[in-house]
């Protein structure tokens, strides 16, 4: 059996004491502890930001790539050793601002990986701007007047483009947050979990307390194969809800439906329906 100290390096976080990722690591350390997977099985690939520092606080393979690039480097090596499994990490900035292009192409392609994404709300590591998660009135150094944009409704954008696996936790849940991971790498496609996690240096306004009052649990007996229902909550709560919002286990995964496809990949295996190696495309 694998334990927590199987995954420890002997590199220590430079987060500022109290940042939301400290409790990210442990809960991705948790849940491939509780599936056992051995450190050589494991890749995890982030971007850059302070919580893509991630990565190389893990003794297993991985890569610090390059800012919005995650996705593709982690699609990648998942697509070259499929028998690894990947977890790729961004920050709101780095996922959902400049490499926002590879998500959405991730949500759609579905590749069978995890992206779980912290979300703070701000930039941190380039010392406190508005990203695209900011709320309205949002005071940083590029919007002194408070942001006027509309944060961009992550869960609402991952299901409209096609995701098969959505979901929503907040870093202090941690059981909550351990099972979502464990769900996700067993999901048989792309698996993505927006987290809350605060930045207690750059965005004062939504801190642990914030969360604590905002967030609530998706309702007893909710449904989440139902594309529609997912979709009413989110617009619902205003998208602060934590749980398995959305899946969909009747489509291929990327590399399923390459495998099957008669002669090779073609753009129209991927498709709800099984293709078998003799249909004709
Ligand atoms: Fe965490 Fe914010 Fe500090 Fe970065 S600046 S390490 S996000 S608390
Ligand atoms: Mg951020």
């Amino acid at each position: 059996m694998t334990t927590a100290n199987d995954y420890r390096n002997d590199i220590r976080p430079n987060w500022c004491p109290g940042c939301g990722h400290y409790g990210v690591q442990a809960a991705i350390t948790d849940a491939v502890v509780a599936k056992n997977i051995k450190p050589e099985d494991l890749a995890v690939i982030s971007g850059i930001g302070c919580s893509s520092r991630i990565g190389g606080y893990f003794y297993a393979y991985g890569a610090h790539t390059t800012h919005g690039r995650a996705l593709p480097y982690a699609q990648g090596v998942k697509l070259a050793n499929q028998d690894l499994n990947v977890i790729a990490c961004s920050g709101d900035g780095d996922a959902y601002a400049i490499g926002m292009g590879h998500t959405i192409h991730a949500f759609k392609r579905n590749v069978n990986m995890v992206y779980i994404v912290m979300d703070n709300h701000v930039y941190g590591l380039t010392k406190g701007q508005t990203s695209p998660r900011s709320d309205v009135g949002f005071v940083t150094k590029t919007s002194p007047h408070g942001s006027f944009e509309t944060p961009l409704s992550i869960c609402e954008t991952a299901i409209a483009a096609g995701a098969t696996f959505v979901a929503q936790s907040y870093m202090t849940n941690r059981k909550e947050l351990v099972d979502l991971i464990g769900q996700a790498m067993d999901h048989d496609g792309f698996a993505f979990i927006n987290v809350f996690s605060p930045c207690v240096t750059y965005n004062k306004r939504n801190g642990y307390d914030y969360f604590k009052d905002a967030l609530q649990a998706l309702p007893e007996g909710f449904d989440h194969h139902d594309r529609a229902a997912a979709l009413k909550v989110l617009g619902e709560t205003d998208g602060l809800v934590t749980g398995l919002l959305y899946q969909d286990t009747t489509r291929l995964s990327f590399e399923k439906a390459m495998a099957n496809a008669n002669g090779g990949p073609h753009p129209r295996a991927l498709v709800h329906d099984v293709v078998k190696p003799d249909a004709e495309l």
